[in-house]
């Protein structure tokens, strides 16, 4: 038998608002803990919510972005359930009337070209975190999470590898980290993803589905798609059924575990939330959304082949990060070549940032720094490998490259009397390698413009010793 798996998603994804969903607590990760909160994000009775107009915005411009089918009159549900992370003992959620629906995403990995459907995408709350202490065994709540924004987005069955559940989630990274709406920075919780997986005989209808949750990576997401699908094969030809269940993927054991039985819709006893009036959205405030959308980096991408002529790779990794293709365009307006931009972006800057596990967006260097020190090799006043030295020494405080260059007189050496000095003192010191070079030995040659450049501190102009030792030496 030939088996086929079919996944579906579920992504929360935390907005990246300043303050929470329904109150003016800050939404700040961290922090000692229940110190972002007040009574209406832990459910006080008599408190009642306020809608965070940016959330809404920030969710319109999302399901926009996701090419949804807006909602012009939608409304909040009451999700009741009772968890101690969950003060209210019900969450503020949409059910019947979602923001957004009907979408599409485009994918591509090595199989090829797809899209995939969004089911729906809608505004909620998120809950508390509870840390369980072994030592005392004692549960812990910490609130400050409760009442941060968050969009649940929610595909069709679409997917059929994992490879095709990552090429999705890093378009939908890369889409609402360029539209400013969250950071998706998985390892802080602000994308999480819940995968439901079923498998078939290849073609057939829907099996039973399981979902897992706990996924933190995307080297989790796809080793727990390829454990679940096994699990669920072995036991269908052995004979017994997929019970219809939440599964936790632990990490460490490489394996998922059945957690508690599928709660329906029903569980939740839902019904409209009567704290808060409907929403209502106008032509006009969509409109404005639409046209305040900020170029995406498929968009960026194609732009930076045909406007700069740069290699595929080199987009890419240019519009990995939203400020580092910020940084870029800034290079590029200020008169760097965009290949040398390119170059310097993705050798020196993309290393010093992972040297000092930081992220571009809180890169201390800014791109006028970086296009001064660009212009210096450009116009001949340091070489690459200098320049390499003064971009290390710049990097942690943007400090002054001109300033720099003249303290530490690395200017390059460009004045050719002094070049063919150098050569000439250094083919008299090393006669053995001169005559090995003329004798035919090419590699005695790199030796001599090494030596040059020593003699010259390492600011002579290679092209300039090369042509100047080539002609005393005759060749
Ligand atoms: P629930 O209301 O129980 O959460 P939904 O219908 O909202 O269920 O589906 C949740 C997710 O599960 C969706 O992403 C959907 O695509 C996916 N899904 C539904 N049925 C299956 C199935 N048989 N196999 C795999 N995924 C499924
Ligand atoms: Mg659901
Ligand atoms: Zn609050």
């Amino acid at each position: 038998m030939i088996w086929e798996t079919v996944i579906g998603l579920e992504t929360h994804v935390e907005l990246a608002t300043k303050t929470k969903i329904f109150c003016g607590c800050t939404t700040a990760f961290g922090g000692p803990p229940n110190t972002h909160c007040c009574p209406v994000c832990t459910g006080m009775p008599g408190t009642l919510p306020v809608l965070n107009g940016r959330v809404l915005e920030f969710a319109v411009k999302a399901g926009l972005a996701l090419n949804c089918q807006i909602t012009r009159y939608s409304r909040f549900d009451r999700k009741n359930y009772f968890y101690p992370d969950l003060p209210k003992a019900y969450q503020i959620s949409q059910l019947y009337l979602p923001i957004a629906r009907d979408g599409a995403v485009s994918i591509s990995t090595e199989a090829g070209d797809k899209t995939i459907r969004i089911h729906e995408l809608h505004m909620e709350e998120d809950a508390g975190k509870l840390a369980h202490d072994p030592w005392i065994d004692q549960t812990r709540a910490d609130y400050n999470r409760c009442g941060v924004p968050l969009i649940e987005i929610v595909t069709q069955p679409d997917f059929r590898t994992a490879d095709e559940v990552i090429a999705y989630l890093e378009k939908l990274k890369e889409t609402l980290q360029y539209l400013g709406v969250s950071d998706c920075k998985m390892q802080e919780g602000s994308l999480r993803c819940d995968v439901n997986l079923s498998v078939r005989p290849l073609g057939g209808g829907l099996g039973t589905r399981t979902e897992m949750k706990n996924l933190n990576s995307f080297k989790a997401i796809a080793r727990a798609i390829g454990y679940e699908a096994k699990r669920q094969i072995e036991l269908i030809e052995g004979g017994k059924r997929v019970v219809q269940e939440t599964r936790r993927w632990d990490e460490n054991k490489d394996a998922t575990y059945a957690m508690r039985s599928k709660e329906d819709a029903q569980d939740y006893r839902y019904f409209p939330e009567p704290d808060l009036p409907p929403v209502e959205l106008t032509e006009a405030y969509l409109d404005e959304l639409r046209q305040s959308r900020p170029e995406l980096a498929e968009e960026k991408r194609a732009r930076y082949r045909a406007d700069y002529g740069l290699p595929e790779y080199d987009c890419r990794m240019i519009t990995s990060d939203r400020s580092l293709a910020a940084f870029f365009e800034e290079l590029t307006a200020l008169g760097a070549p965009p290949k040398q931009g390119a170059n310097w972006i993705m050798g020196e800057v993309l290393g010093a940032l992972s040297q000092r596990a930081m992220e571009p967006g809180d890169m201390p260097l800014t791109a006028p720094t970086l296009a001064r020190l660009i212009a210096l090799v450009e116009g001949g006043t340091l070489n690459r490998n200098t320049a390499v030295k003064v971009f290390e020494a710049v990097f942690d405080t943007d400090g002054d490259v001109d300033a720099y260059v003249k303290e530490h007189g690395l200017e390059q050496v460009n004045d050719s009397g002094l070049v063919r000095e150098a050569c000439a003192k250094v083919l008299s010191a090393h006669p053995k390698s001169a005559a090995d070079y003329q004798g035919g030995k090419e590699k005695a040659f790199g030796f001599l413009v090494g030596q040059v450049m020593r003699e010259l501190k390492g600011r002579a102009n290679p092209q300039a010793v090369n042509a100047a030792l080539k002609e005393l030496l005759g060749s």
